[in-house]
């Protein structure tokens, strides 16, 4: 074995010959709430388990979320019948989930009357067993202390109205602190680490999964680990490797390559490069949901890396207009569907008109609707794109619609590196005047004829603070006749992506032939996401990061075992 290369994605040998500087029963790649899930269900299921983190500090993306889309600083967990629901009178029953789970997760091939919803058998399987086994993952967490959750009883899902939706709200759960206030992912992460740590669970930071070993059979026996510069090391895995390294956000040529749109930056962490999609491509396996991210508006100023998500636009007297000065999308609906406005493409221009759009607003929504003190800043990831002092940094404020205009373009002008040769129309001031004077007429209406803001009972929850005298639709009003106006420039981005190889319901990566490679495992956002391109409530991504690392944590453990 002395000949092999241990920097290599992928290698060949027969574990025999291979010179093993350590041997546990599960490795873990990645630290992450997908990582240490697995690792917990695999030492809860007896096994050695090591968990190898790329940065020199564990917790990944999850560490950083301080924001479900309402709570902004807090983190939430969404499980389809968990065992809390019952305690608040909620009913969660199979077939009802999966038809709301199904028909976000691929709405193009959704059919009510078909045994898989419409769906291909396998991504209806990987939707069922999120709903047989995320309750399972949660309880168990619970249990053992690793991850306390408490129901959120009245937080309602991204499609709350939908008619597939007949169990709207309570499926969201979040990490108590002592004090009974909703915790961060930090929390959950350092929740996590110390029950993994009080089990057995070790792990080491600066130790990035180079590569995979594979005997002779096709199993996957052992990783390489450590840094270039230093002397790499070979673990060997006697009952599986869970790969949950996240997604490729930070790998400037794979968004390019995958992502449905101009995505200009992301919030997920450093190491999230994309190994696992290199890895795969090395081994064949079968990648798949490439095209999909949990996607945000992020503020342009703070780009490319680590971006800041607007994820809720607060106010009535607030629109969303396109370097043109026209309104694109429904401001208030979630941040992952807004996004895709950005994307749109004018095949007549050859551009994309939507890129940036312009968050425009008066001076009753900046006295009313500023980041409060307990809302995460937008420099920390939060979500109000209001800083708390008013022109601070990223908001530009004029006195006239005109000046307001002015002082985008030079920002644009600023972020020429970021948006290359992307300015203001010249129309835009004529078009903006136009847009306000429709808006004014669908505000006194109370209704959005363009794009129906305000109907939903999930969008007039995030409207923010009311005013009075109640206007027909609360997240409607006329802008103030007068100055000073204000703006936020926005641009596309993700928390992360969710594509990558496909996992069978026991979270084994698939070869392209559909076959599992036997002691090979993923979750999280390194591989193709169940949820294909829904994103259902706030929580959806680290429920099935829960889900699928628990599942694969306890599957490695049990095949550990067998051996
Ligand atoms: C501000 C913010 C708020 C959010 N709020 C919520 C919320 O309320 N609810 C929710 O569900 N989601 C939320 N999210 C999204 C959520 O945080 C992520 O989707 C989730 O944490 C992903 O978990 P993961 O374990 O898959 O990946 P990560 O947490 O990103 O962990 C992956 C880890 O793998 C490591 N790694 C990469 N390559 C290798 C390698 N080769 N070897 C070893 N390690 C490697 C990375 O360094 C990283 O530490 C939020 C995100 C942000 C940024």
């Amino acid at each position: 074995m002395s000949d092999v290369s241990t920097s290599e994605l992928v290698l060949r040998a027969d574990p025999q010959d291979v010179p093993w500087d350590l041997t546990v029963d599960v490795v873990v790649a990645g630290s992450g709430a997908a990582g240490w899930a697995a690792a917990i269900g695999a030492a809860l299921g007896g096994a050695s388990v090591l968990v190898l983190e790329k940065e020199s500090a564990i917790g990944g993306t999850t560490a950083k979320a301080g924001g479900g889309a309402d709570e902004i600083a807090s983190t939430w967990l969404w499980i389809c019948n968990h065992p809390w629901l019952a305690s608040i009178g909620v009913h969660d029953p199979k077939d009802d989930a999966l038809r709301y789970l199904a028909r976000l997760a691929r709405p193009e091939r959704y059919h009510p009357d078909s045994p898989s919803l419409g769906l291909p058998e396998r991504e209806f399987e990987l939707l069922e067993t999120f709903y047989d086994r995320g309750t399972e993952a949660v309880a168990a967490l619970d249990q053992c202390g690793a991850l306390p959750l408490r129901p959120l009883e009245q937080t309602l899902d991204y499609f709350a109205d939908l008619p597939e939706n007949v169990t709207p709200r309570g499926r969201g759960l979040y990490f108590p602190r002592a004090d009974g206030s909703e915790g961060t992912g930090a929390d959950i992460i350092e929740s996590m680490r110390a029950a993994a740590v009080e089990l057995g669970v070790q792990v080491r930071t600066s130790s990035p999964v180079r590569g995979v070993v594979i005997d002779e059979d096709g199993s996957a026996v052992g990783v390489s680990t450590g840094d270039r510069a230093s002397r790499m090391m070979l673990v060997r895995a006697r009952g599986g490797i869970v790969m949950a390294t996240g997604g490729f956000t930070r790998d400037p040529d794979l968004v390019r390559s995958h992502l449905r749109g101009p995505i200009v930056g992301g919030l997920a962490s450093e190491g999230n490069d994309g190994d696992l999609v290199r890895i795969s491509g090395a081994l064949g396996l079968d990648l798949a949901n490439m095209n999909e991210a949990w996607y945000a508006p992020m503020v342009l100023d703070l780009s490319p890396y680590p971006l800041s998500a607007a994820f809720r636009l607060p106010g009535d007297s607030m629109i969303l207009v396109n370097r043109y000065g026209r309104r694109v999308v429904n401001e208030k609906t979630t941040y992952n569907e807004m996004t895709r406005a950005f994307f749109s493409w004018d095949p007549a221009r050859a551009e994309y008109p939507n890129l940036p759009l312009v968050m425009i607003y008066d001076s009753s929504v900046s006295e009313r609707c500023r980041a409060m003190p307990e809302d995460a800043p937008v420099t920390e990831g939060g979500g109000n794109p209001l800083p708390r002092i008013p022109g601070e940094g990223h908001e530009l404020v004029a006195d006239t619609w005109g000046e307001l205009a002015v002082a985008i373009d030079a920002r644009l002008a600023e972020y020429e590196s970021v948006l290359p040769g992307v300015r203001l129309a010249p129309e835009f001031v004529t078009n903006l005047s136009e847009t306000l004077q429709r808006w004014t007429r669908m505000s006194e209406l109370g209704i959005d004829q363009d794009f129906a803001r305000g109907g939903t009972s999930t969008e007039r929850r995030r409207s923010g603070a009311p005013r009075t005298p109640d206007m027909p639709n609360p997240t409607m009003h006329p802008f103030a006749e007068t100055g000073p106006y204000y703006a936020v420039v926005l641009v596309p981005g993700t928390l992360d992506t969710k594509g990558g190889p496909r996992i069978d319901s026991s979270a084994r990566l698939l070869a392209s032939d559909g076959a599992p490679v036997p002691g090979l495992y993923g979750a999280g956002n390194a591989i193709a996401s169940p949820a294909g391109q829904a994103y259902w409530a706030g929580g959806t991504t680290l429920g099935l990061a829960v889900t699928f690392g628990w599942i694969a944590g306890v599957d490695a453990a049990a095949r550990g075992k067998a051996q």
